[in-house]
């Protein structure tokens, strides 16, 4: 599953859950609601037996039941939709046996739409409206019922925690999965922006910081330059340690890169090489910056691995280059000049700082 589908998924797992309690709290009313209407009338009973066990059944099992439902499926999308449409059908069955009274149909037919919109838009609604017509069609067919629009005062009054209640309770409910929401969307935006394994942006999320930040200083002639890090004779500490140590020191090289400057904007290029962007930074001060992470890197004790030095290659953003990768390119070539110079240091086109 892709992690689009898998934060919907979750988003409706979350709908299920949190629908749970609202869910016997409205069937637990509606039982009550049904039972008064035809309690108060004279032949309500009577005339409809097997409506009694039915109702029982559907109003104390069917809230567990949709919520099992979609705790087990894997396809939430369908299961979250057909239990609301489960729902209007079944609000659809109650409204001739109320005898079409108006304030309990009307009440109950509003919870089950508002539920419908608020989950599935629209196309939700108008389904729950044919599956609930459907419904009334059914009922009516099968009991024959009477008409009587006016409740009694009792119908009325058990018809009140649904009017007052139920729709904070959906309130609520819409304003966790608000903040669920905004919580994974911010977890996928850094599952799609970060490298895994070093925590740093990720090579494709750099580079659209790289074209933005070489437009927008070279609109406003801000000095800033770009460095390229590589781990000197990596393959070596791969081979020694073996590749999960080798992985520990490019995560601990990533945690380093973060603790840069806040504007500096590090992300990993390729396997243990890193980009880094030095916004508002001249070649002087990006070069003491190199020359510091350099010196903090051949003091640091990485796990199980005796020394670990890296090499910079800086590149100052100037007019020459036309776009990007250009100016990238220069520090790539910088880098290989560091690399050949004798590794463990920092060099730019201009000057060279020896170790
Ligand atoms: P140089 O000083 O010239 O950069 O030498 P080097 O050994 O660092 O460079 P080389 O390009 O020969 O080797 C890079 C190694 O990095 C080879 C590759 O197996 C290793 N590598 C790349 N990605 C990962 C990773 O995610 N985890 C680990 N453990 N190793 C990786
Ligand atoms: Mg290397
Ligand atoms: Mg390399």
């Amino acid at each position: 599953m892709d992690s689009e589908s898998q934060f919907r998924n979750n988003a409706l797992k979350g709908i299920a859950y949190y629908s749970y309690a609202a869910r016997i709290f409205a069937y637990l009313i509606g039982l009550a609601v049904v039972i008064t209407v035809l309690g108060v009338s004279d032949d309500g009973y009577h005339k409809i037996p097997i409506a009694m066990p039915f109702l029982f059944i559907v109003c104390l099992a069917w809230p567990h039941i949709a919520y099992q439902w979609a705790k087990r499926s894997n396809v939430t999308t369908k299961v979250v939709t057909s239990s609301l449409l489960f729902d209007a059908f079944f609000t659809g069955l109650w409204v001739p046996l109320m005898s079409f009274e108006l304030i309990p149909s009307t009440v109950f037919i509003t919870a089950v739409m508002m539920n419908n919109i608020s989950t599935g838009g629209l196309k939700l609604f108008l389904h729950g409206f044919i599956a609930m017509i459907l419904a009334i069609i059914l009922s009516s067919l099968l009991i024959n019922p009477s008409f009587q629009f006016e409740s009694n005062i009792l119908v009325i009054l058990v018809c009140i925690p649904m009017i007052t209640i139920y729709p904070m309770v959906l309130a609520t409910i819409n304003y966790k999965l608000t903040r669920l929401l905004i919580f994974q969307k911010g977890k996928l935006l850094q599952l799609s922006r970060n490298d895994s394994l070093t925590g740093v942006f990720s090579r494709r999320y750099w580079e659209q910081r790289l074209l933005g930040e070489f437009n927008r200083c070279k609109r406003s002639g801000e000095k800033t330059c770009v460095m390229m890090v590589d781990i000197d004779n990596f393959k070596n500490i791969n081979d020694t340690y073996g590749h999960l140590v080798g992985d520990n020191v490019l995560r601990q090289l990533g945690s380093i890169l973060q603790g840069l400057r806040n504007s500096d904007i590090a992300g990993r290029y390729g396997g243990e090489e890193f980009a880094i962007l030095l916004p508002n930074s001249d070649l002087e001060e990006s070069l003491l910056v190199a020359e510091r992470l350099r010196q903090k890197i051949e003091h640091t004790k990485f796990e199980k691995v005796d020394r670990c030095t890296i090499s910079i290659g800086i590149a100052p953003l100037s007019a020459q280059f036309s776009n990007a990768y250009k100016w990238l390119d220069q520090a790539d070539k910088a880098l290989y000049q560091a690399k050949a110079n004798g590794r463990n240091r920092v060099c730019s086109e201009l000057s060279q700082i020896e170790d």
